[in-house]
């Protein structure tokens, strides 16, 4: 049976989902309640979990006017947690599990929303300094290639309220656990990549002479057939062979600019064995749906106007 009242909304709760409001550190919030002629006892003062929040509220309305009044009585600490539990993260907003909305937009969570994948969360923190939970949702279409954020997404921050960031001695432990295997994909991963979905269009027209679009109709086709291994992803191989034909940099470069392991010789010959295997797939899979009379129908034909058509239809 609940048969403790939270002070802040009112409601009866169990011991467990209270936390006690009575510290010192709470002053700001005693005097709250006397400025507003509320009658209290001060070791019977509680909040609970779900009024966190508009305790945060009340303390920040609170800070604004101290500001701006200074022989207001706040005093400067004014915490709304007991200081020595869990870690709080500086300028850092936190979205809870349970946020009902899309992390990204204001869309309300729905069946066809996603459990938002770890490595878009950690996008979110490190471009937007938004901690995500584990648990929240986001529309896939703010996804690219499925667990990474978009990064032409653009996200509202002004408007957030700044929630701060408290993390629990569970959450602070996986924090720290993605962020050093974050920081070991970087180490060995390519100076350029491919497959980092913040290259814009000129980039690639820099490097390969193809825009994105042109880029990934060639890769898709041959996509399949290509062996991806632990020195280099597909679309950075596929990538290699057409920087070696629009620059001309000797392999040994290209092989430095992937980053790809070893001394320079095994970097020269991976990044030529990469050049190879990707001629021979355009040369199967590519090239020949598109050269020649055989890739078209006489049908498919008559729709281009061109000399060959006419001669076709004629
Ligand atoms: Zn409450
Ligand atoms: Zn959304």
């Amino acid at each position: 049976m609940p048969n403790i009242q939270c002070s802040v909304c009112n409601n009866w709760k169990n011991s467990s989902e209270l936390k006690s409001l009575s510290s010192s550190n709470y002053s700001w919030y005693h005097n709250y309640l006397s400025s507003n002629d509320k009658k209290f006892n001060i070791n019977e003062l509680f909040f609970c979990k779900g009024c966190k929040y508009t305790l945060y509220t009340i303390k920040k309305d609170l800070a604004a006017i101290s500001i701006s009044d200074p022989s207001s009585l706040y005093p400067e600490s004014m915490e709304v947690e007991d200081a020595n539990e869990g870690l709080t993260l500086d300028h850092v907003t936190f979205i809870s599990s349970d946020y009902e909305r899309c992390v990204v937009c204001p869309t309300l969570v729905s069946p066809e929303m996603v459990l938002m994948p770890k490595s878009a969360r950690l996008d979110l923190l490190l471009l937007y300094r938004l901690f995500a939970a584990r648990g929240v949702h986001c529309c896939r279409s703010h996804l690219l290639y499925g667990d990474r954020l978009r990064p032409d997404q653009h996200i509202d921050i002004e408007n957030r309220l700044p929630m701060p960031t408290s993390l629990s001695t569970t959450q602070a432990r996986e924090l720290f656990n993605d962020l050093f295997s974050l920081i070991d994909t970087l180490k060995s991963s390519s100076h350029l990549d491919f497959d980092d979905p913040s290259l814009t269009n000129e980039d690639y027209e820099a490097w390969t002479g193809w825009t994105i679009e042109q880029f990934n109709l060639m890769f898709e086709c041959i996509s399949s057939h290509l062996r991806s291994s632990s020195n280099r992803t597909k679309r950075n191989c596929f990538a290699m062979f057409w920087i070696k034909l629009k620059t001309n940099l000797s392999f040994r470069q290209i092989g430095s600019l992937f980053n790809v392991p070893g001394d320079s010789e095994s970097r020269r010959k991976r990044a030529a064995d990469a050049f190879d295997s990707v001629r021979e797939l355009l040369i199967s899979h590519f090239v020949s749906k598109h050269l020649g009379i055989g890739h078209l129908t006489v049908d498919d034909a008559k729709t281009h106007n061109t000399a060959y058509t006419k001669v076709c239809s004629s």
